[in-house]
């Protein structure tokens, strides 16, 4: 329809959770033109639409980034390897599904600092216009959205008794995290959509790409945006090992998540002026906060050999078995490969004086000795994992680039455990996951606590443990995040302080990480700066 030199009335870079939103969005009523630039290929592969097929993609390089940060201090100078996906869907096509959207009060706090119109009150309808619930409307959740919300197609066995040993543990029973209360235990819904991941690529751009105004370029990376008289006009970017550039006569909206999005800001010449004169990039706008403020949740996983064969492992370990699920998936869509396998968990406090949980329990139906760039490998015994996560950690870090390459990674740099505050609640989560590990529920299911092992029982040695075997939970953002206060990167229409036409919409623009997974407020973020972007353009929001 369009050459790449054509000018197009919005350029969204980054098809991922929150890009695909955006393009379709803006695409929808059929008045704009549309150009969506993806840095990886297409999402045409069998494992990206298993659910259970999200091991084979964490440390795929056909897919995946597969960033690793910079030396941890306070981790014994460890680094922690970071899969992102590179792919139609982003990160919404290699991740592990879990639907969650975090605590009320998490949205609150944000408009305390700031960012008006994304209290509770106001995102609520932006979760609900993406949502396609399972279970049908209802106050807290929408039905018809592009998004399917579904429950667990397979009850597990050691689910169900893990359930049952959490309240015996003293938690209350859940059956909606992501209704009216988030404490308690119960089942996880995913992302799911009749056995498929319904990644954004999925539930968005599927129908969207066959729209004559929206131009889909895959293995497109931007390279930088290019900024006129204060104001973005256009993108550079090599497609087919060509430099190339696209123009935009209204809006370029960022959406490089984020690591690609305050990556793309700095090679534009915006952000914090040291690190850009370091690596020669003129400066555009002077903004210390555009790589800053990079917060994600910490985890120490639990893991237990099972005195039955009926965890994920024993299909992995077994031709037999690992066969027939294979025959099952294919012929019927169902089995133990259509579920996301992170299926139960709970939500509870490290301190009952916190006014909401703090920490988030996942259960997994496998456990493995390790996972990270090399992929992740089961244990060859019945196992299950049990991930103590902290949801509110203290750590900061920055995300700046390392070179004035554009296919260079940036330097990513966490902080975590800077506070005593967090070893001791992901302390607390430790134990209470060992605790549940001890109730009659589980008693003819669990042999032997595997990692870190009963050996491992005072403060200290917890502490060791958590800074010898703890990681970072996959779930980053703040990076070019909004406020009221003029350090903000962005204001709360998600708009670039100081540069005209230029938005970023992704994970990075939250002021801080919700207490759940990032792919639903990632998509809700999307939903809501989209109906922005058309308000701004006079053709409506909603
Ligand atoms: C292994 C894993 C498991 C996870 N599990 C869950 C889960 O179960 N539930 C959950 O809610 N969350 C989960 N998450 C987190 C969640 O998926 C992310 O927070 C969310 O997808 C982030 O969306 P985004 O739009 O900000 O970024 P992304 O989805 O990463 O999108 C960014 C896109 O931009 C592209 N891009 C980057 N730079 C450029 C450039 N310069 N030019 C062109 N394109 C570019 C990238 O290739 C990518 O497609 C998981 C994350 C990981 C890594």
């Amino acid at each position: 329809m369009t050459t790449d030199k054509a000018t197009f009335d919005y350029i969204v870079a980054g098809a991922g959770s929150a890009g695909c939103v955006v393009a379709a969005r803006l695409s929808e009523n059929g008045r704009y033109r549309v150009l969506l630039l993806e840095a990886g290929d297409s999402d045409r592969k069998f494992w990206i639409h298993v659910p259970m097929g999200y091991a084979r993609l964490f440390a795929d390089p056909r897919v995946n980034w597969m960033f690793e940060s910079e030396p941890e201090p306070e981790l014994a100078g460890r680094t922690l390897y970071q899969p992102r996906g590179k792919v139609l869907g982003g990160t919404s096509s290699i991740n592990g599904m879990v639907y969650m959207r975090g605590n009320h009060a998490d949205y609150d706090e944000w408009r305390q600092r700031g960012c008006t119109g994304w209290d509770w009150d106001n995102v609520l309808p932006f979760f609900k216009k993406a949502e396609d619930q399972e279970r049908g409307a209802s106050e807290y959740h929408g039905a018809g959205g592009p998004l399917r919300v579904s429950d667990q197609p397979v009850r597990w066995e050691l689910a169900e008794r893990w359930i049952a040993a959490a309240i015996e543990a003293g938690l209350p029973a859940n059956d909606d995290f992501n209704g009216e209360r988030q404490d308690g235990a119960g089942h996880f819904q995913s992302t799911t959509n009749r056995g498929r991941r319904w990644s954004t690529a999925a539930a968005y751009l599927g129908q969207a790409r066959n729209r004559p105004n929206l131009m889909v370029r895959t293995k497109a990376q931007a390279t930088r945006v290019v900024i006129e008289n204060g104001r973005a006009v256009g993108v550079e970017y090599v497609a087919d090992g060509r430099p190339q550039t696209a123009r935009a006569r209204g809006e370029v909206i960022v959406c490089g998540g984020v690591y690609g999005s305050p990556q793309l800001l700095q090679l534009s010449g915006i952000g914090p002026g040291a690190v850009l004169h370091e690596y020669g990039i003129p400066v555009v706008r002077d903004m210390p906060a555009v790589g800053a403020d990079l917060q994600d949740h910490f985890y120490v996983r639990l893991a237990f050999r099972c005195k039955k064969p009926i965890t994920m492992n024993d299909i992995v370990n077994n031709p037999v078995k690992r066969t027939l699920a294979g025959a099952q998936y294919v012929l019927f869509r169902s089995g133990p490969l259509s579920s996301n396998g992170v299926c139960a968990g709970a939500f509870a406090r490290s301190d009952p004086r916190l006014d909401r949980p703090d920490l988030q329990l996942n259960f997994t139906t496998w456990s493995f000795a390790g996972r990270d760039r090399t992929g992740v490998h089961a244990h060859p015994f019945p196992g299950f994992s049990v991930s103590a996560v902290h949801l509110r950690p203290d750590g900061r870090g920055t995300v700046h680039i390392k070179s004035r390459d554009p296919l260079a990674p940036p330097a990513i740099r966490f902080n975590f455990l800077r506070s005593r505050e967090d070893v001791q609640a992901l302390t607390a989560g430790m134990r209470l996951a060992r605790k549940i590990s001890h109730q009659p529920a589980l008693s003819d299911y669990v042999a032997e606590e595997v990692l870190p092992g009963v050996a491992v029982e005072t403060d200290a040695d917890f502490e060791a443990s958590i800074r010898q075997n703890g990681l970072s939970n996959l779930h980053p953002v703040g990076t070019c995040r909004m406020g009221g206060d003029d350090m903000a990167v962005l204001d709360p229409r998600l708009r670039v302080r100081g540069v005209g036409q230029l938005r970023v919409v992704d994970a990075s623009v939250m002021p801080s990480v919700p207490a759940g997974n990032t792919n639903a407020p990632t998509i809700m973020i999307a939903e809501k700066a989209s109906a922005m972007i058309l308000e701004d353009a006079g053709t409506g929001g909603g």
